[in-house]
């Protein structure tokens, strides 16, 4: 692809950015997508979908590769780099510069729909035993432990369906939540409750996670009267919330207290020509249809965007 000046460059191959390439590449926008890791965002990490609408059941994966095909069928570019740093243009008709993996690029908007990682513990033993039994993917690494006790931290859907997932290979999955009620939708709580595989320690805290050279155990502390145990398992899965990937963007992109893109409804953020898609906004509802439809009106946003500049016909 040469280096002429993007109308659209998209930050991140979730389900955000794909639908935004989609919608401008059909606008005829000249439009990249640039990922540092692979196509799909947190969607390429899960086992089964079961909530989009249409298909019943599909795997993250696969639909994360028919998103990007039928973006790049309709023109979009996938650059495979990661964005370092993003320029602001200093005047009216100079474009956004952005600094990647593979050079420099320009473009007249972009959209910002970077996502999230998943937020780590920040416990005594978790980055030591990353890869050692410590894991943030339950599709990737669950089928390594297929014989003990796994442990999965949180009570949200994240726990519960990568929990599920889990219980089709391990002996035991213990959920550790820290409080009494789950915020995972009750669909999904039935669910891995009915695996008679599951087992919960309710208003508990993991506070280490034990092992030299591959996870034994945590150690946990009620949070009811205080006390610590310690309880063997081969592998600790923590699904405790995502940490936006904003650190990038300079500071002229407002954010909130958390680091996501503040934006409006129509996905325009406190800089001119610069939108912001997905789970990188503040949003009350996280999933991929809602990722996608801030897609759609991000691309929309940018080529009216485009069009008031008279950069569009
Ligand atoms: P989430 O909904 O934010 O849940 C995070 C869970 O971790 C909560 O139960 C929270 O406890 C707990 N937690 C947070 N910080 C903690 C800490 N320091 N120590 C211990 N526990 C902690 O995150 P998520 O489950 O990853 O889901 C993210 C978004 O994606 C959500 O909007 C979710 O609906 C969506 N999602 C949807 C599906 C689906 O539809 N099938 C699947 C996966 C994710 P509290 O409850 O006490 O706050």
């Amino acid at each position: 692809m040469d280096r002429e000046i993007l109308d659209l460059a998209v930050i991140g191959a979730g389900p955000a950015g794909m639908t935004a390439a989609l919608y401008a590449a059909r606008g005829r926008m000249r439009c990249a997508v640039f990922e540092k890791k692979v196509p799909g965002g947190q969607m390429a990490l899960t086992e089964e979908i079961e909530n989009y609408p249409g298909i019943s059941s599909i795997s993250g994966p696969e639909l994360a590769e028919k998103m990007r095909r039928q973006a790049e069928e309709q023109g979009a570019y996938f650059i495979m780099a990661g964005v370092e740093g993003v320029v602001l243009p200093s005047s009216a008709g100079e474009p956004f510069l952005l600094r990647t993996g593979q050079g420099e690029w320009r473009a007249w908007t972009v959209v910002v729909a970077s996502g999230s990682r998943p937020r780590p513990l920040g416990v005594p033993g978790e980055k030591e035993l990353v890869g050692r039994g410590v894991s943030y993917c339950a599709a990737c690494d669950g089928p390594f432990f297929r014989g003990g006790r796994v442990v999965v931290v949180g009570g949200g859907d994240s726990a519960f369906q990568e929990g599920l997932f889990l219980t089709r290979m391990v002996e035991e999955v213990l959920v550790i939540h820290r409080r009494s009620t789950f915020r995972a939708q009750p669909v999904l709580v039935e669910r891995l409750q009915a695996t008679g595989k599951a087992s919960f320690l309710l208003e508990a805290v993991v506070e280490e996670i034990l092992g030299r050279d591959r996870v034994e155990g945590v150690r946990v502390r009620s949070l009811r009267d205080g006390q610590t145990k310690e309880i063997p398992c081969v592998a600790v899965f923590p699904y405790i919330g995502h940490i936006p990937e904003t650190e990038f963007l300079p500071p002229q992109v407002r954010r909130d207290g958390e680091g996501r893109v503040r934006a409006r409804e129509d996905t325009c953020t406190s800089v001119e020509g610069l939108f912001a898609a997905g789970d990188v906004r503040p949003k009350p509802l996280r999933q991929i249809v809602t990722a996608m439809a801030d897609g759609a009106t991000a691309a929309m946003a940018a080529e009216g965007y485009l069009s008031s500049r008279g950069r569009r016909s």
